[in-house]
């Protein structure tokens, strides 16, 4: 009994390996559905509804073939901050959007590699992840990275400050007030538009005022292809599983109205598409100063 359990496991991981190789080389899965299967069991396993499946192979993905070939890095999620061996400094970001763009970019085509902050979100098909937890060693994963990448996006919220000093016992209580040294920490976005032979850049704006001004002063300070700005006063971006976008980018923007995130993710791809067809016609318009 116990042998036939590990041959079965082995079995699944390996067509779970073959299904991974697949999709990685762009082949498109249709389910598997969920329900009542014919061994009595609940859950996962039925094959899809022939209708489903006919309207699905007839109406190919939206972005479908938009990135081709493209090479796509992006960030996401937040970073941590480490303190001491038990507190960090973090932020209200789940990883959804990140995620959403990251799958939305593979559908079209590309070849991604995601790096992520600590979330919970599942890694989308087809879409190589790279996890870490600190702004340094996001900024490090990046730059390993990025002399491949066609596009960069930043969707990640990176942590502006980080502790001067690790503390490597934990902080002990005082009666008094506490006093945390923090400093700048690395910025990766700009880092990555400061190069000489650059990607197109696409960053992200959290805002909770102002959010049109503020985004254009970021598009502009740093030296950013395109930035798609969000309001996220009242909790109505992070950890949610819709948003509004507004995209900006030099002699342009759009508006992308309130919708699921993956919606939104697929509009946001067929935008970076454009700009990334147009700055290869017209090669270094895409990061000409506006
Ligand atoms: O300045 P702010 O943090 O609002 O900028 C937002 C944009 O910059 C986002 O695209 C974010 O991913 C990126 N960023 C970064 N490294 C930082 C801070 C922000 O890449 N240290």
């Amino acid at each position: 009994m116990a042998a036939s359990k590990a041959w079965a496991a082995t079995v699944l991981n390996l067509l779970l390996t073959y299904v991974a190789v697949l999709i990685a080389r762009g082949v498109r899965f249709l389910g598997p559905a969920s329900g009542n299967q014919a061994c009595g069991e609940i859950g996962a396993g039925r094959m899809w509804e022939p209708n489903l499946l006919a309207a699905s192979l007839l109406e190919p993905p939206v972005n479908a073939g938009l990135l081709n070939g493209v090479n796509l890095l992006i960030t996401a999620g937040p970073t941590r901050e480490r303190i001491d061996p038990v507190r960090y400094l973090t932020n209200r970001s789940s990883g959804k959007m990140g995620f959403a763009v990251a799958a939305a970019a593979r559908e079209a085509g590309a070849h991604v590699t995601l790096v992520s902050g600590p979330v919970q979100v599942p890694t989308p098909a087809g879409v190589t992840r790279i996890n870490v937890e600190s702004a340094r060693e996001m900024y490090a994963a990046v730059h390993r990275h990025i002399a491949d990448a066609d596009v960069f996006i930043a969707a990640a919220a990176v942590a502006d400050y980080q502790p001067v000093k690790v503390a490597k016992q934990k902080i002990k209580k005082d009666s008094g007030a506490m006093k945390l040294d923090l400093e700048p920490a690395p910025d990766i976005v700009k880092s990555v538009a400061d190069m000489a032979k650059r990607p197109l850049v696409v960053g992200f704006a959290a805002e909770t005022n102002d959010v049109e001004q503020n985004a254009r002063a970021k598009l502009k300070r740093k030296n950013l292809d395109m930035i798609a700005a969000n309001d996220v006063c009242h909790s109505k971006a992070f950890d949610c599983d819709d948003n509004a976008l507004l995209v900006l980018w030099r002699g342009g923007q759009q508006e992308l109205p309130r919708a699921p995130k993956s919606e939104l993710a697929a509009a946001l791809a067929a935008l970076i598409a454009r700009r990334f067809a147009e700055s290869r016609l017209a090669p270094g318009r895409a990061s000409v100063p506006a």
